[in-house]
C-alpha cells in the first residue's frame, strides 16, 4: 500500500507572550498509508490536537515536513492550503460543530457550496452520503434536531463529501455514549476499509483496540507505534462504490474554487433567518434614518415643485415688478408722484443692462405704475359692503374686511381667473375665492359693492368710498387665494384718489422682451435696499427659505441617524462575528477562503442594508401618508412629491451604509485563525 501521508521532523513552537514559547511537537516524524485507521492516544496536552491541525492544513505555522502524496504542506500558499482542506482531508471534531441555523443537507454539502456545484448535484451527493451513515431520512431537519450520535454521523457526511483521502477525527466519539460510539467507530472503520487513511484521536482504550493501529503521543513526542494484528479488513463495497462512482463526476466537470454571490447570500439569509427578531429590530434602527432622508426628499422636492407649478406660473416672467420696501408698520412705502425716483431706478437698470451685455434698454412706455398695499395692519383699512339679503340695511355680516388692495398686475391673464373675466378698467373689480362664503350660495360676480378706503397718515386722513362697483372676476393668485383681496384699475382707483391727492404709486412694473431680461433686471434689483418684488415672489421666497430651514433640519437628523444606524450595523456585524467564531473555523476547515468569508459577511451587511432600506421606504411611506393627512387638514396644501427613483436613493443609501459598516467585521471574521476558533468553547 502506497504512502499516503509523510510526517518528517515536525516542530511546533506556540508564542505564549512575547518572552516565551512552548513546544508542543518535538521531531515528529512518522508516515501513514491508505485504508489505514489510526488512533492517536496520549494525555490531555500531549498535542495530539496540534498534530492534527497540521495535518489537517488549519495551522501552517511549523517547521519539517508534511508530505502529502505530490503536495508538501510546508511549502504551500495560502490559496493552495485552503484548497488542500477543501479536497483532500475532512474533518470531523468532538463537539460535532455542525452550522446550527443550516439543515443537514446545507451542513453536509457546504463544502460543496463553497465550490459553487449546482444545486442539483449537491442533493445527490449528500443524499447517497447521509444514506451511507443512515441518515438519509433526516435531510431535512436542524442540527439541534438530531441526538449526539445523528450528528456526529452528519459531521462525518459532512468530512466526506468532497472524497477526501484523509479523515481527521479529534475525538469524534468524546462526546457520546457506548453503543453510538460504537455506531460511529463502525462508520469510520468503513471509511478506512475503503481505502481512506483515518486518523483518530482518542483516550479510550476500547476504541483504540478497534484500530488498525495505535501512536502514543506524550509531551508532543511519539512514544510508541503499534500495529494491531487483530484488526480485520473487511470490504467496504458500499462507500468504495459511492466514492467511485463520485469520482467520476468530479473528473468531468472540474470544481471551480469559489462561493458563487447568490450563496453567499443564500447562508447569510439562513443566519439572518435564525434572528429574525435582532436583525428587523436593528432594521427598523436604520429605517428611522433612511426614513427621515426619504422624508427630507419628498418634502425639498414638494416645496421646489409647489413654488415651480403653482406660484411662478401666476406670473408672466417677462414682468419684472418693483415694490417700494416699507420703513415701518405705520407708513405706505410710495413713489414720488412727479416720477423721478423711477426715472432714477431705470437709469440704474439700463446701465446695469448695457455693463453687462444686454441688448436691451427699458423705455418709460415699459413702465406700469400699480399698488399693492396690505389693508390688514398698518395705516390703511378697506371693506365692502354688500346686502345680502336685500332688505335695504347692512349688518356687520355684510360687511367684509379687505386684507390686501392690489391694483391689478399686468401679469396676471385669463389662465388667473377662477369665474368672470379680467376687464376691471370697465370700471370693476375681482376679488379672489376667499370671499365666496361672504355672499352665501350665490355667485359674487356681477353683484355691485360698495367699497370703502380708509387712510390714516399725519398728512393725510380720509375714507375713500366708491360706491355700486361691479365685480367682474374671481382671480386664484395661489397662497394669496385664501386672503379677501380686492384688485381695482390703477387708474380708476386713482380717479376717486385724485380728489383728495395726488396719486402715487407703491410699484411699478416693467414689460421686458423675455425672461432672460427679466432676470437680469431682477438681480440687479435684488442688489438695491429699499425695493423688492412682487408679492408672490416674496412668498415664494419665504416659501423657499422655510423649506430650505426644515430642509436643513431633516438632513442632520438623518445624516445623525444613519450615522448611529452605522454605529449600530457595526456593533451587531461584529457581535455576530463573536458569535459565530466556531462557525467560521468550520467554515475554513473544510476549505473556505478568506475571500468566502468575507463575502459571506458581507452579504450578510448587504441583506441588512436591504432590509433596512425597505423599512425606511416603509416607514416614510406611513409618515408621508399621516404627514399628508395633517397638512391638507391645517393648511389646505401639502407640499410634499414623492418621485420613483427615491426608491432607489433610500436603498442605494441603506445598502451603502450596511457594506461600509460591515467592512471592518468582514474583515475580522476573514482573518480569524481557525484553530483558535475551533478550540473557543
Ligand atoms: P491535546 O490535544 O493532546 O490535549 P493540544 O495539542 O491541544 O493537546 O495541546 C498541546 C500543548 O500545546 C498543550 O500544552 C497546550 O497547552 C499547548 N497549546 C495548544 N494550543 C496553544 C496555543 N494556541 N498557544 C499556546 N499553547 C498552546
Ligand atoms: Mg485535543
Amino acid at each position: 500500500m502506497e504512502e499516503m501521508l509523510k510526517i518528517v521532523n515536525v516542530n511546533k513552537v506556540y508564542k505564549i507572550n512575547k518572552y516565551e514559547n512552548f513546544q508542543a511537537l518535538h521531531n515528529i516524524t512518522i508516515s501513514f498509508k491508505s485504508g489505514e485507521l489510526v488512533s492517536i492516544v496520549g494525555e490531555s496536552g500531549s498535542g495530539k490536537s496540534t498534530l492534527m491541525n497540521l495535518i489537517g492544513g488549519l495551522d501552517s505555522d511549523f517547521t519539517g515536513n508534511i508530505i502529502v502524496g505530490e503536495q508538501d504542506l510546508s511549502k504551500l500558499t495560502d490559496k493552495e492550503l485552503d484548497r488542500y482542506r477543501k479536497d483532500k482531508v475532512g474533518f470531523v471534531f468532538q463537539s460535532f460543530n455542525l452550522i446550527s441555523h443550516l439543515s443537514i443537507l446545507d451542513n453536509v454539502t457546504l463544502a460543496l457550496t463553497l465550490s459553487n456545484v449546482s444545486e442539483k448535484e449537491k442533493v445527490e451527493r449528500a443524499t447517497s452520503i447521509l444514506k451511507l451513515v443512515g441518515l438519509e431520512s433526516q435531510i431535512k431537519k436542524k442540527p439541534t434536531q438530531l441526538s449526539g450520535g445523528q450528528k456526529q454521523r452528519v459531521a462525518i457526511a459532512r468530512a466526506l463529501i468532497n472524497n477526501p483521502d484523509i479523515i481527521i477525527a479529534d475525538e469524534p466519539t468524546g462526546a457520546l455514549d457506548t453503543s453510538t460510539t460504537m455506531q460511529i467507530l463502525k462508520i469510520l472503520k468503513e471509511i478506512a476499509d475503503s481505502g481512506k487513511l483515518v486518523i483518530m484521536v482518542t483516550h479510550s482504550e476500547k476504541v483504540a483496540s478497534i484500530s488498525s493501529r495505535v501512536v502514543e503521543i506524550s509531551d508532543g513526542r511519539i512514544v510508541s507505534d503499534k500495529q494491531n494484528t487483530k484488526y480485520k479488513k473487511e470490504k467496504a463495497k458500499i462507500f468504495k462504490e459511492n466514492i467511485e462512482k463520485k469520482e467520476e463526476k468530479s473528473s468531468k466537470k472540474p470544481l471551480k474554487q469559489n462561493l458563487s454571490y447568490l450563496s453567499a447570500i443564500k447562508l447569510s439569509f439562513h443566519n439572518m433567518w435564525a434572528s429574525k427578531t435582532k436583525n428587523l429590530l436593528m432594521a427598523f434602527g436604520v429605517a428611522i434614518g433612511i426614513g427621515s432622508l426619504l422624508l427630507m426628499l419628498c418634502f425639498s422636492s414638494g416645496i421646489t415643485d409647489y413654488i415651480n407649478n403653482t406660484m411662478k406660473s401666476y406670473s408672466d416672467p417677462t414682468i419684472v415688478t418693483i415694490s417700494k420696501q416699507s420703513e415701518s408698520i405705520s407708513s405706505i412705502p410710495l413713489f414720488d408722484a412727479e416720477g423721478t425716483e423711477i426715472a432714477k431706478l431705470k437709469d440704474g437698470i439700463n446701465k446695469y443692462l448695457q455693463e453687462n451685455d444686454y441688448d436691451y434698454e427699458v423705455a418709460d412706455e415699459d413702465l406700469t405704475p400699480g399698488f399693492n398695499i396690505m389693508t390688514m395692519l398698518g395705516p390703511v383699512s378697506a371693506y365692502l359692503e354688500y346686502d345680502i339679503n336685500n332688505d335695504g340695511e347692512i349688518t356687520d355680516d355684510e360687511k367684509l374686511n379687505i386684507f390686501y388692495l392690489y391694483t391689478t398686475p399686468p401679469y396676471y391673464s385669463e389662465t388667473n381667473l377662477v369665474e368672470g373675466d379680467m376687464s376691471t378698467s370697465s370700471g370693476g373689480v375681482m376679488l379672489t375665492p376667499a370671499v365666496y362664503s361672504f355672499f352665501g350660495e350665490e355667485t359674487p360676480i356681477g353683484k355691485k359693492i360698495d367699497f370703502f378706503v380708509d387712510i390714516n397718515l399725519p398728512n393725510y386722513d380720509q375714507e375713500i368710498p366708491i360706491n355700486q362697483v361691479e365685480i367682474t372676476g374671481i382671480v386664484d393668485t395661489s397662497v394669496m387665494s385664501g386672503f379677501p383681496i380686492l384688485y381695482i384699475d390703477y387708474d380708476f382707483f386713482m380717479s376717486y384718489y385724485d380728489n383728495y391727492s395726488t396719486p402715487q404709486p407703491t410699484t411699478y412694473y416693467i414689460q421686458t422682451p423675455n425672461e432672460t431680461i427679466s432676470n437680469a433686471i431682477n438681480r440687479y434689483i435684488s442688489t438695491l435696499e429699499g425695493y423688492t418684488g412682487s408679492i408672490e415672489e416674496s412668498l415664494a421666497n419665504m416659501f423657499q427659505s422655510m423649506a430650505s430651514t426644515i430642509g436643513t433640519s431633516l438632513v442632520i437628523l438623518s445624516i445623525i441617524s444613519l450615522v448611529v444606524s452605522a454605529i449600530m450595523i457595526l456593533v451587531v456585524m461584529y457581535m455576530s462575528v463573536t458569535e459565530r467564531t466556531k462557525e467560521i473555523g468550520v467554515l475554513k476547515s473544510i476549505g473556505a477562503r478568506k475571500k468566502d468569508i468575507h463575502r459571506i459577511f458581507s452579504s450578510e451587511s448587504f441583506l441588512v442594508g436591504l432590509l433596512s432600506g425597505i423599512c425606511g421606504l416603509i416607514v416614510a411611506g406611513i409618515l408621508l401618508v399621516i404627514i399628508y393627512i395633517v397638512l391638507i387638514n391645517l393648511v389646505g396644501i401639502a407640499p410634499l412629491s414623492f418621485k420613483w427613483y427615491y426608491v432607489f436613493i433610500a436603498l442605494g443609501v441603506s445598502i451603502v451604509i450596511s457594506i461600509l459598516s460591515g467592512l471592518y467585521p468582514a474583515s475580522k471574521a476573514a482573518r480569524l485563525d481557525p484553530v483558535e476558533s475551533l478550540r473557543r468553547e
